[in-house]
């Protein structure tokens, strides 16, 4: 499984240019709204064994005190329940949301997204993404004037008349690669590595932003290079997983290993090492304590891209 992936959700691309049609289903009984704050959704959890975090959404009715303008919310989509709707309250008074809260708390879905339900997690990181883009974009990059929000929030539009630029939410591409050395010598082996960024003993695939310019293939076979000087291959796409943290598309990648000597760049990857699939095994899991390297989480396209090699790899 692939996270954040498959949101069952109709996005009313259409309907929602028509503020009259946003306002009626904001005023729908069934419309439930999702509260963000500092990128951080609400969500009720009890921390007691077995008890998994919940997406919490209030009803639009309660939030009428806060919010007298429904164009203040951004509009997700509907589903069979009803319209599923956004409010960013980062800039709101600790006290004004005291009642709305509740017993409830604001955690990033980063660090649960996959103890979540999948339709639930997939929709909260939608709404996060949506969220973070227009608390991003309050000024137009052509003219600096303050940008106006449209379409329930999926277009922003320059306010000043003779700019008049309209902004889309944006999504920047990234790929992310498992290495495979399937040189005759030695069993299959993949390249893993530790970014100096992550938790200690933590071994994911190597990943990096799309350039300019540049070709998907292209970009890992330099990315590759430029973290663990290794040459590639063979660069075939695997699957790909939306990663609204903050606005990517994570793009995966198999690549075959043209050289073995691992050089890390050692501004970026602390570490670097060829893995067979059995060592593998033997990793724990992101969180776990003690001295094993351990597997990127669960949530991850690493980590499927890592799980996908090992199965084909074990059965051998
Ligand atoms: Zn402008």
């Amino acid at each position: 499984m692939i996270y954040y992936r498959e949101l069952i959700l109709d996005r009313a691309s259409e309907s929602r240019k028509d503020r009259k049609w946003l306002e009626q289903q904001w005023t729908r009984q069934q419309c439930r709204v999702f509260i963000l704050r500092n990128e951080k959704s609400l969500v009720r959890w009890s921390r007691r064994p077995g008890d998994m975090p919940q997406a919490v959404h209030l009803r639009s009715a309660e939030l009428s005190l806060l919010v007298d303008d429904p164009a203040r919310a951004i509009f997700l989509g509907l589903d069979d329940t009803g319209p599923l709707f956004a409010l960013d309250v980062t800039r709101f008074r600790d006290e004004d949301l005291e009642t709305l809260v509740d017993d409830h708390e604001f955690i990033d879905l980063r660090e649960i997204g996959w103890l979540l339900d999948g339709q639930q997690a997939a929709q909260l990181a939608y709404a996060r993404g949506l969220v973070f883009w227009n608390r991003h974009h309050r000024f137009c990059g052509s003219c600096g004037s303050p940008t106006e929000r449209r379409n329930g929030g999926h277009l922003r539009r320059c306010s000043n008349p003779d700019c008049a630029r309209l902004h889309f939410p944006r999504t920047d591409p990234a790929v992310i690669m498992l290495v495979e050395d399937r040189s005759e010598v030695a069993r299959p082996r993949c390249l893993l590595a530790r970014n100096a960024r992550f938790p200690s003993r933590m071994m994911s695939t190597l990943a990096g932003f799309v350039d300019p310019l540049e070709s998907l293939e292209e970009t890992v076979a330099r990315e590759v290079f430029e973290e663990c000087g290794i040459r590639v291959g063979g660069v075939e796409y695997q699957a790909s997983q939306p990663w609204p943290f903050p606005s990517s598309i994570m793009l995966g990648f198999r690549a075959q290993a043209l050289t073995r000597d691992i050089v890390i760049d050692n501004d970026e990857i602390a570490e670097a090492h060829w893995f067979e699939a059995e060592q593998l095994l033997e990793f724990g899991e992101w969180g776990d304590d003690g001295d094993n390297f351990c597997l990127p989480r669960r949530d991850s396209i690493a980590r499927y891209l890592i799980s996908s090699w090992m199965a084909e790899n074990l059965e051998r």
